[in-house]
């Protein structure tokens, strides 16, 4: 079957999702398939924090914190973000980085598994997990951080307390079996925290019926909160009574106006908090998860999918002898909703793309990562992207870019 580019103008005048794209900033001339990284600006968010600054910061002053409800804004913007990953709402609050909020649920994991020291995390994940869990092994000496190539529940025993796994991973898009890896942990004694900053918003996912105990993830990503949006955390509401947060600050405390000489931990997932939360950051993110809450999880699935299913066969049609090798699980319900290839000429090729407007990303050693976000793109951008990509090593353009990064951030 050949696709047409009128079966392609067909596919997004038809496309159930297709008004979403207005709701966001997007420059002419870009198509950005970076979403899995930076989310883009939503034209809401402007307007939001024009009136955020101007009305509660600039005339509301610190009335705010209760005329506003700021201080409500946590667990307000947490509540939100629970209904799009299958939590209730007492049991999400947005709070700090995600690394910082791996490294609360790592501690408190270890607390409430006494005797175990061990913490697996998965070789190959996003390396700033590991790295939260070897700083806890600093402080707490009798630590072990293993980082397993391979099966995790082959590396299982009596000695682990918590295990750390991307649910989708960052390179390869590949999505863990979240049911059959929580019970089979949970069934050796250890807890499992899911990093699902490629997940939310991007694929279905209901921590409740697939009996999550603790989870964190990202409000830049797919939620477009902005750059350096603050995470969220989830802790099932079985385990908040018992599991305590390492960095206790005083907005995770009991009474913190009461200005009390000792810590004593809220009750809830509000022990969690740690410090004064970011208002501005957290008003952009707002407006954001906002707009996931307004679409069908189970259209934006639907649509990845297709755009995934697009984007391989218009690289095997049209670029199929150029070297790139496909490295994303080919199942839809196996992968996140990126798509990712590795090729030798990955870096210039990626350098030569965003001279072209085309924005996908690099990932070491040889990765060229392409985000495939249902809200705003269309199935004529991808079919256009690949139209770049396939003149960019026709040509041998890439030749003209720089082979190794120059940038801070790749
Ligand atoms: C993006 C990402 C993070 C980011 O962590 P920050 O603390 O927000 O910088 C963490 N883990 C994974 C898997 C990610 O993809």
């Amino acid at each position: 079957m050949t696709l047409t580019r009128d079966d392609v103008r067909t596919w997004d005048a038809t496309d159930p999702l297709r008004s979403f794209r207005d709701q966001f900033v997007l420059p002419q001339g870009v198509i950005y398939l970076d979403g899995n990284s930076l989310g883009p600006l939503p034209r809401a968010t402007a307007v939001r924090l024009k009136d955020v600054v101007d009305g509660e910061w600039g005339t509301g002053l610190i009335r705010s914190w209760n005329d506003a409800d700021w201080i409500g804004a946590p667990q307000r913007v947490g509540a939100k973000i629970a209904r799009l990953i299958g939590a209730a709402a007492d049991e999400v609050v947005v709070a700090d980085s995600t690394s910082v909020n791996i490294y609360k649920l790592l501690a408190a994991a270890l607390a409430a598994r006494p005797g175990r020291r061990v913490i697996l995390t998965q070789a190959g994940d996003f390396p700033t997990d590991t790295y939260m869990a070897q700083g806890l092994a600093v402080l707490a000496s009798d630590v072990d951080v293993r980082s397993v190539t391979g099966d995790i529940c082959a590396a299982m025993d009596e000695s682990v307390a918590a295990v750390l796994l991307s649910h989708v991973h960052y390179k390869t898009a590949a999505r863990h079996d979240m049911v059959a890896m929580t019970s089979a942990v949970r069934a050796a004694g250890a807890l499992v925290v899911w990093d699902l900053s490629h997940s939310a918003g991007a694929v279905e996912v209901d921590l409740t019926a697939s009996g999550v105990d603790l989870a964190v993830g990202c409000g830049y990503k797919f939620l477009n909160g902005g750059p350096g949006a603050p995470a969220f955390l989830f802790v099932a509401r079985h385990l908040q009574a018992c599991l305590n947060s390492p960095l206790s600050g005083w907005m995770g405390h009991a009474a913190p106006f009461a200005f009390e000489g000792d810590y004593r931990p809220a009750a809830g997932i509000d022990r969690f908090l740690c410090g004064t939360p970011p208002i501005l950051s957290l008003a952009a993110l707002e407006v954001g998860v906002d707009l996931a809450l307004a679409v069908d999880m189970a259209l934006v699935a639907e649509k990845s999918a297709r755009l995934w299913e697009l984007f391989a066969s218009q690289i095997q049609g049209r670029c199929g002898d150029m070297g790139f090798t496909l490295i994303s699980p080919s199942e839809a319900s196996r992968r996140g909703s990126h798509i990712a290839f590795a090729h030798r000429s990955a870096y210039p090729i990626i350098q030569a793309l965003i001279a072209r407007g085309v924005i996908g990303d690099y990932r070491d050693p040889d990765i060229l990562r392409f985000g495939l976000t249902p809200l705003y793109l269309r199935y004529q951008d991808v079919v256009g992207a690949v139209e770049i990509l396939r003149e960019v090593v026709e040509t041998e353009a890439w030749r003209a870019f720089p082979t190794e990064a120059g940038g801070r951030v790749t």
